[in-house]
């Protein structure tokens, strides 16, 4: 076994010299091994690392072109589409997910630096002439300074690519917090950076932990923060960031529900279920982890799922596998907890601690698991799981299993299955869910959109990426002006009219 590499901070373009107080283990969830240390940074690192991005904003990012920062990100996109591959090979190596999974993950964050290389555009004022005579009004916006992006470990390149791209395309500097759990693609990516000619400082990669993210919330020169994570912590940083004057984006927890009316095509909703529920090992934040059967349809739809379960393979994700690991022991073992059914309530119709992996050493594994008759009230349904566990809630009819969903306290995804085109509309209509999938079941926003839930999955009012990202990480100005040509105004101190 090869002792752990040291895994460090990016600060100004370059590795961190320093010696860490504390460190933090990675590991490959596939094999169980311990392959990395990361240094975690303390407060005192962080406000240092603020003041380096805020240096290089003010010296010269907010000033420079919209032609050059352009050309930054064009390249950008190149060098990421070129090393997608081995940012992929990374995530898999820390995450576990499977590669080709990974690859997906960086192509969906790919999507973003794209739509970011349309930042001329995107950044268009509006211009008035003569809105009183000899007055001319137009709006721009301007940049905000240093802002933060914390990500959590399920998309360790992806979720920072939904917001990275698009504060530096609008000209702010910007300082990363990664997971700890895989913190190693975020390092990948930010080279990437370097490499198309970003300035040094523009960005930076703080590694830490609560200590870290304290210190951005709580540093008064950084303006903004992107957050996505867990309920109780999204929580957590948007009042503490708000409360000390930042604009704060926290994207939360899920709980998806996939809704299949009995006219739906059976075997299209199996397939949507088992490829939504197991996909990523059930850790993804738009997974499906509650299929709510409007009945007659939970026996025929079950049997077809378990039989779409019992080809799946589980194991090293470098091995070709359908389903990798999950991201740590603790993490395994609380979803496995899931599992242990009180009786007379929940049935555990497929368990997948019983399953076979492939696989060598001592990997995170948990097959796909399937659990029957799961009801509010148990933590198998009031639980964010985030795992390969699949639930099914039984109900009687659309209005049931509605009023399940606008019950639930989250609301990030949704889909419904039908062939009942108005059913449909209804749904889309009176569902309290931030992102719909009719017949899709992982409804994830191309980058011209914007991605958000609704109720305890998003605190704060902007969703991420598509225009509300260059919202977000822009502020508005109008200009009024008057140019003398020459006439003078003479003294008024009544309220400006138009004339
Ligand atoms: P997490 O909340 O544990 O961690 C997220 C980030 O917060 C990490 O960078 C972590 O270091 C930091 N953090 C953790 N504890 C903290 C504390 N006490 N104080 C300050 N910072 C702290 O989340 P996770 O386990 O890494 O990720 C999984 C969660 O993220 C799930 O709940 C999932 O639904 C959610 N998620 C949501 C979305 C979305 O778009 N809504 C997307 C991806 C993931």
């Amino acid at each position: 076994m090869s002792s752990p590499q040291r895994i460090t901070h990016l600060i100004a373009g370059s590795p961190w010299e320093g010696t860490a107080e504390r460190t933090s283990p990675v590991y490959n969830p596939a094999t169980g091994e311990q392959t990395g240390a990361l240094d975690l940074a303390s407060a005192a690192l962080v406000d240092d690392v603020v003041a380096t991005a805020k240096a290089a904003w003010v010296a010269e990012w907010q000033h420079t072109s919209l032609t050059r920062r352009t050309q930054v990100l064009f390249k950008f996109r190149e060098l990421l589409n070129e090393r997608k591959e081995e940012i992929a090979a990374v995530i898999t190596a820390e995450h576990g997910k499977v590669l080709s999974d990974a690859i997906g993950e960086v192509t969906r964050g790919l999507e973003v630096a794209e739509f970011a290389c349309g930042i001329p555009h995107l950044l268009k004022g509006g211009f008035s002439e003569n809105v009183s005579t000899k007055v001319d009004v137009y709006s721009i916006r301007q940049s905000l300074g240093v802002v933060a992006v914390i990500s959590p470990f399920n998309f360790p390149a992806m979720v920072p690519l939904w917001f990275v791209p698009i504060a530096i395309a609008c000209g702010n500097a910007v300082i990363i917090k990664p997971s700890e759990k895989d913190p190693s693609a975020v390092n990948a990516v930010a080279a990437l950076w370097k490499e198309a000619g970003l300035p040094d400082g523009i960005l930076n990669v703080v590694h830490g932990d609560k200590e870290a993210v304290d210190a951005l919330l709580d540093n008064p020169d950084v303006r903004a923060v992107s957050f996505v994570g867990s309920t109780p912590i999204a929580k957590y940083v948007y009042e503490r960031g708000t409360a000390n004057g930042k604009r704060v984006q926290a994207l939360g927890g899920a709980k998806n529900h996939m809704l299949v009316l009995p006219d739906a095509d059976l075997d299209l909703a199996a397939d949507a279920a088992v490829n939504a529920g197991f996909g990523s090992a059930g850790e993804r934040c738009m997974a499906i982890s509650a299929l709510v059967a409007v009945e007659p349809v939970a026996d025929p739809l079950i049997e077809k799922i378990k039989d779409r379960m019992g080809k799946l393979v589980t194991g090293d994700g470098t091995r070709g596998t359908d389903m990798g690991p999950l991201v740590t022991k603790a993490h395994r073992d609380k979803v496995a907890s899931y599992l242990d059914v009180e009786d007379g309530g929940a049935e555990v119709l497929v368990d997948g601690r019983e399953a076979d992996f492939d696989a060598d050493g001592d990997g995170f594994f948990l097959a796909p698991s399937l659990i029957d008759k799961v009801a509010p009230g148990m933590p198998q349904y009031d639980d964010e799981i985030f795992g390969p566990v699949l639930s099914v809630v039984r109900v009687a009819s659309y209005d049931e299993g509605l009023k399940l969903i606008n019950d639930s306290p989250f609301g990030n995804g949704t889909a419904i299955f039908t062939n009942d085109g108005g059913a449909a509309r209804r749904f889309q209509n009176e569902v309290e869910v931030g992102m719909v999938g009719i017949n899709v079941p992982i409804p994830v926003p191309m980058a011209y959109f914007s991605f958000g839930g609704w109720k305890a999955s998003l605190f704060g009012d902007s969703h991420a990426h598509g225009m509300e990202g260059v919202h977000f990480f822009t502020r508005g100005k109008v200009v009024t002006s008057r140019w003398l040509d020459p006439s003078h105004g003479g003294l008024n101190l009544g309220f400006p009219q138009n004339v």
